[in-house]
C-alpha cells in the first residue's frame, strides 16, 4: 500500500514537472498490477483503438501476474514445488521462456542477480504484497540457507522440461519481473499498430516512437528525497530505463534499516548503494542488471555492467557520491548540479 501511495506521488510529481496535461494527441491511463501501478501514455492513437488496446494489455498482465507468482498455487508456484524432488517435469512455457531469460542474466551477473534464492526472500518477509515489520531472521537460519547455495545454473532446461540438481532452488522472479512485463507488453502494442507509447512502472519503463515532436521525457528518483526528483532523461526510441532503490521496499526494526534487495552472498540486504539507475534495449535485461549493479556495489558495479553489456549506468553510493558512465552523464539533465559526482567507465 505505502508502494503505491509513493507510485501516485511521482506519476503525480511527473505530470506537475513535465505539464502532461492530456492533450488531444495523448492518452493516458493508469492500471493495477504486479503489486504497482503500471503507467501507459500513447501519442496520435485514436480513443476507441487505445481503449481496446489497453483491454489487451490488462489481460496480459493479469495472465503474467498469476502466472509467475513464487507462491501461490499458479504455473510458478507448481515449479517451485517440483523442484525439490530434483526430478524432471513438464512446465508451462509462459513460466519457462522467463526462467530462461533469467538463468542466463544470473550467469552474467556472476549470480549477485539469483532469483534462485526465493527462500532467502522469503524468510526476510518480502516475498508477501505486505511488507514485513521485523524482527530481521535468526543468524543461523540464514547461514543454513546460504550454505545450500540454490543457483539458476542448477537448472536444467530442455523444451518443456525442467529440473534442478539442487532441491533448495526456489524461483522468485521479483527482480526481472517488472522487465519482463513491460517487454512483453510493449510487443502487444507493436502488434496492435501502436508506434508512440510509453509503459511505466512506478519509474522502470519502456518507450517506443516518440511524444509527437519531442521525445519521451521521464524522472529520475532522488533515493534521498521520495517525493523528489534527482534528474530528468529523455528516452529514445525503443529504449528501457531501469532503477533499483532501498527506498522501494523496506522496514527499520530497533533502529535498523532493512530493504528488499538481498546481496546472495551475504543473505542480508546489499550494503553500499542507494540507488541504481540504467539503460538497455530490453527491459528484462535492464530489470536484472540494476538489481545485480545495486548487489554489486561502488566497488564492482563497472565489472558487472560489463559482463552483462550496461554501458549507461549512474550509481547512488551510500555516501552521496554519484558514479556515472560516460554515456549516462551525456543523457542526464540533473534539477541541481552533484557535487559529488565521479565519471567512471565501463569498457
Ligand atoms: P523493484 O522491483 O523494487 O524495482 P528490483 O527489481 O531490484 O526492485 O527487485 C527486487 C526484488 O527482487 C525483491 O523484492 C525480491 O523479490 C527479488 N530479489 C531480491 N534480491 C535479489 C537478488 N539478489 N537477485 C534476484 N532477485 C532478488
Ligand atoms: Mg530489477
Amino acid at each position: 500500500m505505502q508502494k503505491l501511495m509513493k507510485t501516485a506521488l511521482l506519476l503525480l510529481l511527473s505530470g506537475l514537472l513535465f505539464g502532461c496535461q492530456p492533450t488531444a494527441k495523448e492518452y493516458h491511463t493508469t492500471l493495477l498490477s504486479f503489486g504497482t501501478l503500471i503507467d501507459i501514455t500513447f501519442w496520435g492513437v485514436e480513443k476507441d483503438k487505445a481503449d481496446s488496446v489497453i483491454k489487451k494489455v490488462e489481460k496480459d498482465l493479469q495472465y503474467m501476474h498469476y502466472a509467475w507468482h513464487a507462491w501461490q498455487p499458479g504455473p510458478m508456484g507448481r515449479i517451485n514445488t517440483l523442484l525439490e524432488t530434483t526430478a524432471s517435469f513438464s512446465a508451462n512455457p509462459s513460466v519457462l521462456a522467463p526462467i530462461i531469460k533469467a538463468r542466463e542474466l544470473a550467469i552474467s551477473s556472476d549470480h549477485l542477480f539469483n532469483p534462485a534464492i526465493s527462500k532467502l526472500i522469503k524468510l526476510w518477509g518480502f516475498h508477501s504484497d505486505e511488507l514485513p515489520k521485523g524482527p530481521p531472521p535468526a543468524a543461523t537460519k540464514i547461514k543454513k540457507l546460504l550454505a545450500q547455495n540454490p543457483r539458476m545454473d542448477d537448472i536444467t532446461i530442455k523444451n518443456v522440461s525442467i529440473k534442478s540438481r539442487n532441491p533448495h532452488v526456489k524461483l522468485d522472479l521479483g527482480g526481472v519481473a517488472k522487465g519482463y512485463g513491460i517487454e512483453q507488453i510493449i510487443n502487444l502494442l507493436i502488434n496492435h499498430g501502436i508506434r508512440n507509447a510509453i509503459v511505466n512502472a512506478g519509474g522502470d519503463l519502456k518507450a517506443i516512437g516518440r511524444h509527437g515532436q519531442r521525445p519521451w521525457r521521464v524522472g529520475v528518483r532522488d533515493p534521498d528525497n521520495k517525493q523528489g526528483v534527482l534528474a530528468t532523461l529523455e528516452v529514445k526510441e525503443g529504449e528501457s530505463v531501469f532503477t533499483s532503490g532501498d527506498y522501494e521496499r523496506f522496514y527499520q526494526f530497533e533502529g535498523q534499516r532493512y530493504h528488499h534487495i538481498i546481496d546472495p552472498r551475504t543473505g542480508y540486504p546489499a550494503q553500499g548503494t542507494r540507488s541504481v539507475t540504467l539503460l538497455h534495449a530490453n527491459a528484462t535485461t535492464a530489470d536484472a542488471a540494476a538489481t545485480a549493479l545495486f548487489v554489486a556495489g561502488p566497488k564492482d558495479w563497472q565489472r558487472i555492467a560489463k559482463q552483462m553489456g550496461i554501458t549507461a549506468v549512474m550509481l547512488v553510493d551510500d555516501k552521496g557520491n554519484i558514479y556515472i558512465t560516460p554515456e549516462m552523464k551525456t543523457r542526464v539533465s540533473f534539477i541541481t548540479p552533484p557535487d559529488k559526482l565521479h565519471v567512471a567507465i565501463v569498457d
